[in-house]
């Protein structure tokens, strides 16, 4: 298969905080595979480690009040084109991020709560007929 991956499971330090979310279920399941790392929020220009961001009324706005919603498109738009280019079967993407979370994302708050939801990444990859794995749902 071909599997489209946040790049963060897979331990590299694009996450928010400048860590990862490396997942040895992740790591496990796409042993013999073509994997095709991906980190939207990077696509899209944001350094790391930058400023948590959340979903606010369909916009991405950071924890500082700033609206980052460009950047987040943009990193979606670009994840699209690889999954398109590269003819992707799947992809496996990281619980709860404003760009890669596909079944839960945090409530705008930035209290912790979550709602049921999807990330900008995850919903465009959807939108066009992919099939989008929640990290923890493997
Ligand atoms: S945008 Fe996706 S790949 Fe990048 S750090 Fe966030 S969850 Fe991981």
């Amino acid at each position: 298969m071909r599997i489209m991956v946040s790049a963060c499971l897979l331990g590299e330090n694009c996450k928010y905080s400048g860590g990862n979310n490396r997942s040895e279920k992740v790591l496990a399941f796409i042993r013999g595979h073509e994997v095709f790392p991906v980190c939207p929020e990077v696509m899209g220009g944001l350094p790391t480690p930058r400023t948590p961001a959340e979903i606010v009324q369909d916009t991405v706005i950071n924890k500082e009040g700033v609206n980052v919603d460009q950047a987040y498109r943009l990193g979606a738009k670009k994840a699209l084109e690889i999954a398109m280019r590269e003819k992707i079967d799947m992809a496996i993407m990281q619980p709860r991020s404003p760009s890669c979370g596909s079944k839960e994302i945090y409530d705008g708050t930035f209290s912790g709560r979550r709602i049921p939801g999807m990330g900008v990444t995850a919903a465009l990859l959807k939108e066009n007929g992919f099939c989008v794995v929640d990290a923890d749902e493997l």
